[in-house]
């Protein structure tokens, strides 16, 4: 292994940022600055200026001034600026997907597989840049045509966690784009490295829509880097109608609170306690694959990690000790190279991980595992991922915590599993792992997972870009990516034409003033 305390991320980061086209000045801002960490060994990577609220405001009004353009020109043509945006995408796929591997501490491929969402979600956007539609709805009156029409909706505001530092703009942004929205991004303060790297990429996109003989209006895609109360600007705006907020329950309730209060739309994307059951009919191979990925992949840190585990009696002692050997083997290291659990995003999280493990001993849990792995780095803060057999599904096993640790419980009857699936505050992503036709489509059912995901065979994570993402319940509701979430995006209006020389009123109403 190498010295990874001696690792220079800093040099990497800053070449890795001027070949994406990002000034090396920006990494070295005085005054009101952010300081960046990589967390895969603790090196400051870099200075970021953090905007005030009066620059995001002035962003946002740049914003909207955009969007009075942006609305104006055809959707397909909205489409060649995000195709573009994927084109450039592809072409910097691997320094992109580096500088999230050190900004984040994912593995190079889980870094990779993050810019490749992005590209697959901007071939979504281009193709529903020709097909956002509205339904022709039968009317009571004769000689009028009812329909419906989806307008832009204008600024969108798009708050993003930590853990997905640039995919989850992209969900946002190419679908507002393409739906004839301007877009203001506020990233995590913990990852604000690769934000400015896909601005600078968005600026290239720009630049040759531009040359096309098309112009993007300046102010189409904002970047406002800083904290909360960055955050907090775009929230209390009005002129930001929608604000897409990705990140921790806590945040969403304020954030919630906040918009509803100005009658604001909001796409909450929260955070998830997500389970798995193992049933007796389970493939036990293919669990075991499924349920590790999902639990120790990315270092828990997903919002669709696996939390808990319910697996029945009759097969628990053939799987769970699998399992306890999987989590004892498994590689705990820099992901630089090539450890599969790489480093918690900062001490805070190691923190809170040693928090809920003693709270599960507490309520009379076993733990193997959790303990705090020595990678010659103290600034970086590794765990070994932690198997908790609990007797209780109560305390911490309630709770997210953003670290790698499984609790697993045995169950008997495959209702009552779903029904304790079911009972904590969180719907994000469930799974089953079954080959019972009939267990399996019971979980799928209305009295099945009450998630906004719920798999066959299957881990929790790892969703594909086609389908609706996100959760209900504490999840926060929200639905982004595939499927025909763009029309969060947009405002709806209900048409009726009369195309006829008479005034039929609906309802049979009469109304003779003549
Ligand atoms: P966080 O809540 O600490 O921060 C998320 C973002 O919200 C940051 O940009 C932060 O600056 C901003 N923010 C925080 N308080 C705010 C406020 N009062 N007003 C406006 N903005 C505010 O979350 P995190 O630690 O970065 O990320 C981890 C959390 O995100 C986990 O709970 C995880 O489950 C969740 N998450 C959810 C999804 C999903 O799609 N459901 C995806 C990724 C992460």
């Amino acid at each position: 292994m190498s010295d990874i305390a001696s690792l220079d991320l800093a040099t990497q980061t800053r070449d890795l940022l001027s070949s994406l086209g990002v000034d090396d000045r920006r990494l070295s801002a005085q005054g009101l600055a952010i300081t960046v960490r990589s967390p895969v060994n603790g090196q400051t990577l870099g200075h970021v200026a953090s905007a005030t609220v009066e620059e995001t405001n002035a962003a946002i009004e740049r914003a909207h001034g955009a969007f009075l353009t942006w609305r104006r020109i055809p959707a397909p043509r909205r489409g060649e600026l995000v195709r573009l945006l994927g084109e450039e995408l592809r072409a910097n796929k691997d320094a992109l997907g580096r500088l999230v591997s050190i900004e984040v501490g994912k593995s190079p491929s889980e870094g990779l597989g993050e810019v490749q969402e992005m590209i697959d979600i901007c071939d979504f956007a281009v193709g529903l840049s020709r097909q956002l539609c509205g339904l022709t709805i039968a009317t009571e009156r004769a000689e009028h045509r009812m329909m419906e029409t989806w307008h832009p909706i204008g600024v969108v505001g798009v708050i993003s966690a930590f853990n997905f530092p640039v995919a989850v703009w992209a969900w946002n942004a190419a679908l507002a784009l393409v739906c004839g929205d301007s877009v203001v991004w506020k990233p995590s303060e913990k990852t604000p490295l690769t934000a400015i790297a896909t601005d600078a990429i968005l600026r290239r996109a720009i630049t040759r829509f531009n040359a096309s003989g098309d112009a993007a209006p300046d102010g189409l895609a904002e970047l406002a880097v800083g904290g909360r109360e960055t955050g907090a600007a775009l929230v209390a705006h009005p002129r930001v109608p929608l604000v897409s907020a990705t990140g921790s329950t806590e945040m969403g309730r304020i954030v919630g609170r906040e918009l509803a209060s100005r009658f604001g739309r909001a796409i909450l994307e929260l955070g998830g306690n997500n389970a798995a059951i193992v049933t007796p009919s389970a493939d036990l191979d293919l669990a075991l694959r499924g349920v590790a990925f999902a639990a120790m992949g990315t270092a828990g840190q997903r919002c669709t990690t696996l939390r808990r585990l319910f697996v029945h009696s009759s097969v628990y002692d053939a799987f769970v000790p699998r399992l306890k050997a999987a989590f004892s083997s498994v590689s705990v290291g820099s992901p630089l190279e090539g450890h599969l659990v790489g480093p918690l995003i900062d001490h805070a999280a190691l923190e809170r991980m040693q928090e809920a493990l003693a709270a599960a001993m507490e309520l009379g849990a076993t733990v193997h595992g959790g303990e705090r792995v020595d990678v010659g780095a103290p600034q970086a803060f590794y765990a070994r991922p932690a198997l908790v057999e609990t007797p209780v599904h109560d305390g911490p096993v309630l709770d997210e915590t953003f670290a790698p640790i499984l609790y697993v419980l045995p169950y008997d009857d495959l209702e009552d599993a779903i029904s304790l699936q079911n009972d904590v505050p969180q719907g994000l992503s469930s799974a089953i792992f079954t080959t019972d036709l009939r267990e399996a489509e019971l979980f799928l059912s209305a009295r099945g997972s009450d998630c906004g995901i719920a798999n066959v065979n299957i881990g929790t994570s790892g969703a594909e870009i086609g389908g609706a993402f996100g959760g209900e319940k504490a999840t926060g509701g929200g639905r982004e990516s595939g499927s025909d979430s763009w029309k969060g995006y947009m405002r709806r209006a209900t048409n009726t034409i009369n195309y006829g020389r008479d005034l039929p009123l609906a309802q049979g109403v009469t109304f003779d003033v003549g």
